[in-house]
């Protein structure tokens, strides 16, 4: 969806998780673009949306609070997105916590991986490439081991640290046991948000994803994504509508590392106002019955 007057790039990552820029960044990269307003939404952590609201407030532009929620199904990472949910709800804060503990956990596993393929690398290293000190509520993901693999001279740039080493498959690739989607679901709607299903493409598995929607009921499916071509376009919208579900869409902007844009550019992916109504509208509706 894009050459819309008023449009929302729902899908964007801050320093808070594994994105380059500040919260402010992106909502000053959204103004520049000339969107209405984006969405923050970090992997297991909310702690970049009081920023880019205050941001927000400053520039005009509409910040949605949001998250992105590491689950794993069939052997396959898959995560869930989560609007409008309490930012300040602590039963939420407390599972989130839990997650990036294992977030923790995983890196370890993943530089113990690449030091016994002989690549000398330690997580001291790559927590120095950040140039600043990690927040306890800030997570270290891939791109930051791969971001340490290139400038130690192992890959000759991000793509090619995840092709040799840590995409799924590879031999520096690690994962941990992770909650299930229709849990995350659960969890966002306890919180009061909506949870929507994120780039349901890049899982090269419709019937699961059919599964998760079928047993987790999230209120959304992501359409428009920087890694959906037209036919996956096609495709998730037909399944919106035959679930009933809204169609959402952002870029999945991870900023600019080692000279690379990962997914895509602010505002290259997007979705209307109208989608961004609904979801408001379904998170109210989580309220009143759970509430
Ligand atoms: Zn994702
Ligand atoms: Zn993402």
């Amino acid at each position: 969806m894009t050459n819309q007057a008023e449009r929302y790039d729902l899908h964007t990552h801050t320093q808070a998780s594994d994105g380059m820029n500040s919260p402010r960044a992106n909502v000053e990269l959204a103004k520049n673009m000339g969107l209405t307003g984006l969405a923050i939404t970090d992997h297991d952590t909310m702690a970049g949306v009081a920023e880019a609201r205050l941001a927000g407030k400053e520039l005009g532009i509409d910040v949605v609070p949001g998250i992105e929620i590491s689950t794993r199904a069939k052997d396959k990472d898959i995560h869930i997105l989560g609007y409008f949910m309490d930012t300040e709800n602590k039963q939420l804060e407390d599972r989130l916590q839990r997650l990036r503990s294992v977030r923790d956990e995983r890196n370890e596993l993943i530089i113990g991986k690449l030091q016994q393929l002989g690549i000398a690398i330690t997580l001291q290293e790559v927590k120095e490439g950040l140039g600043r000190t990690l927040r306890p509520d800030e997570s270290l993901g891939r791109p930051h081991i791969a971001d340490c693999l290139v400038r130690k001279g192992h890959a000759t740039d991000l793509r090619d640290a995840f092709d040799q080493y840590l995409a799924e498959g590879k031999s520096g690739y690690a994962s941990l046991p992770l909650i299930s989607p229709e849990e995350a679901i659960h969890w966002i709607r306890e919180a009061g948000g909506a949870a929507v299903i994120a780039h349901p493409g890049l899982y090269g598995d419709d019937e699961l994803v059919k599964d998760i929607l079928e047993q987790g009921r999230p209120a959304g499916i992501e359409v428009y994504h920087s890694d959906h071509g037209p036919e996956e376009e096609r495709r998730y919208l037909e399944l919106a509508a035959q679930y009933e579900l809204i169609a959402t869409g952002g870029s999945d902007y991870h900023g600019v590392r080692q000279g690379v844009v990962f997914h895509g550019d602010l505002g290259s992916h997007v979705a209307p106002p109208a989608a961004v109504e609904q979801l408001r509208q379904a998170a109210a509706n989580v309220r009143g019955q759970e509430g």
